[in-house]
């Protein structure tokens, strides 16, 4: 059974579901292939008018989406009203911009006059992660839904729940059938999705491994991919840091989301001479959080999303540890019901050890001391992810010549990855490739068509 919503507050098995057999699936998959052919047709405005509304339900829903999140995979609810309003906004978005963003673009050559122009390619499948239930959904379903193409979706197997949810707004919003389709699919099933000639593009948010699995399949069938994978965020700290300022974002940056975040801060690097006053103070913020029911208000530390998750976190700080590592803070699991990890800090991480290169995906942060500036870039550089990262320092200028000189996808000064739907997200290395969200978002699946025109004679 690969579809089961747990409870990580308490372990209790609050619902399971069947995957679907092949012959559901091929239903599916032939309303879906219907339904593009009657949606892509239709205008930007008549597509607006189903994406706004499901973005409205999506507000008007916040307590019972964000109710189910928690219940399932153990995000506090604050955080999960969050999500929820953030995932409508980014449907919201591109119902107003998609129009903007894909308008025909005018070309001028040498001779005569060109454009390019952007049209949807057909249905997209999507495999998604449960940390974040339904952003993560929004973020594939507004733009390419808005783009013309439709979507097929994976969600992961502890948040059928929500993906169930996710596709009921669609329906409610008065979607045609098979606009956007949950599938309740094995691995297996997956691989046969994506080698179906009727789906023409794929696109992945998860782990590595899955990303080598997925874009390996897709490339074989020569489909367009996007894989969003897994980031350890370095987090440089500058002399001339406001520590105030820098320690709650330390501790937003490793803790949102009780550390289950791609682009959290992981590898926490601080110049000698600020490094002794961080660490004591980051070590005081993070022995204050109080683990918790996540429904309750006042809970600052919620459970992992499984017990599997805490298990394979403890068993990465044990090899951490047998490899020299120290532990400063925490390192173990909360002695109470629930799949609870204390707040963890790692220090004397050398590269020989395996966390060195390893992403934790929870509240386990390392911390590395470091001589001056440029040892701090080439050793957040010193890493085979490359997703964001962030610098804290008083100097604006300052900051952004050391943001230009880390390799990751996103830098950001004095605060840490914060998505929002006008910016592009995504990572290079092993954090995969393309764009989700802004302009650069909906280009992803689109073909540029180039049409010229141009009253030059065939040379002979
Ligand atoms: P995961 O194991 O890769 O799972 C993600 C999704 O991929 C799930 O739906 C999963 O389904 C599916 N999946 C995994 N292997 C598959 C395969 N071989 N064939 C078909 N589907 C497969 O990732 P996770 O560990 O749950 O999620 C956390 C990872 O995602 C972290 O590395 C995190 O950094 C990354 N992430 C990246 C971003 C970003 O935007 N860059 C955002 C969020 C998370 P099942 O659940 O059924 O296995």
């Amino acid at each position: 059974m690969t579809y089961q919503s747990i409870n990580p507050y308490d372990g209790k098995l609050l619902k399971k579901f069947e995957e679907i057999t092949d012959v559901q699936f091929e239903t599916k998959l032939v309303a879906a292939t219907a339904c593009y052919e009657i949606w892509r047709h239709k205008t930007y405005a008549e597509r607006a008018k189903i994406v706004e509304k499901a973005a409205a339900l999506m507000h008007d829903r916040i307590e019972e989406l964000a109710h189910t999140m928690t219940l399932e995979m153990g995000k506090r609810i604050s955080e999960a009203r969050g999500e929820v309003e953030f995932s409508s906004n980014i449907l919201a978005y591109y119902a107003k911009n998609a129009e903007r963003f894909l308008a025909n673009v005018e070309l001028h050559p040498t001779f005569g006059e060109g454009h390019m122009e952007s049209s949807p390619i057909g249905v997209i499948f999507g495999v998604e992660p449960w940390n974040f239930p339904y952003y993560q959904l929004a973020r594939v379903a507004g733009p390419h839904l808005m783009a013309g193409n439709v979507l097929i979706v994976k969600h992961a197997g502890c948040v059928p729940q929500c993906a169930i949810a996710f596709e009921t707004l669609w329906i409610d919003a008065g979607a045609p059938v098979g606009l956007y389709t949950n599938l309740l699919i094995s691995h297996e099933q997956s691989n046969k999705v994506i080698d179906d000639p009727r789906i023409k593009g794929v696109a992945l948010t998860g782990s590595v491994a899955a990303g080598k699995s997925i874009a390996a399949r897709a490339g074989q069938n020569l489909k367009p991919s996007s894989m969003e994978l897994g980031g350890t965020d370095a987090f440089i700290v500058l002399e001339d840091a406001d520590l105030e300022h820098t320690i709650k974002w330390a501790v937003w940056g490793r803790m949102y989301n009780t550390g289950q975040t791609c682009c959290a801060a992981k590898r926490f690097i601080v110049v000698e001479k600020i490094a002794d006053k961080f660490l004591e103070k980051f070590t005081e913020a993070l022995s204050l959080l109080q683990a918790g029911d996540p429904l309750d208000e006042k809970t600052t530390l919620g459970p992992l999303s499984t017990e599997q998750a805490l298990i394979d976190l403890l068993k990465q700080v044990d090899v951490a540890v047998s490899n020299g590592a120290k532990v400063l803070l925490g390192g173990n699991r909360i002695d109470r019901p629930g799949s609870f990890m204390q707040p963890t800090i790692l220090t004397n991480v050398t590269p020989k050890n395996p966390a060195f290169r390893d992403e934790f995906f929870g509240p386990v942060a390392m911390f590395f001391r470091v001589k001056d500036e440029d040892e701090a870039i080439a050793l957040a550089n010193d890493s085979d992810f490359g997703l964001g990262g962030s610098v804290f320092t008083k100097d604006i200028e300052h900051g952004k010549r050391v943001a230009s000189r880390v390799e990751t996808g996103m830098m950001f000064i004095n605060n840490i990855s914060w998505s929002d739907a006008e910016l592009p997200f995504g990572g290079i290395k092993n954090s995969g490739y393309g764009r989700e969200l802004g302009d650069m978002g909906i280009q992803m699946f689109v073909n540029k068509k180039l049409v010229r025109y141009a009253a030059i004679e065939a040379p002979l």
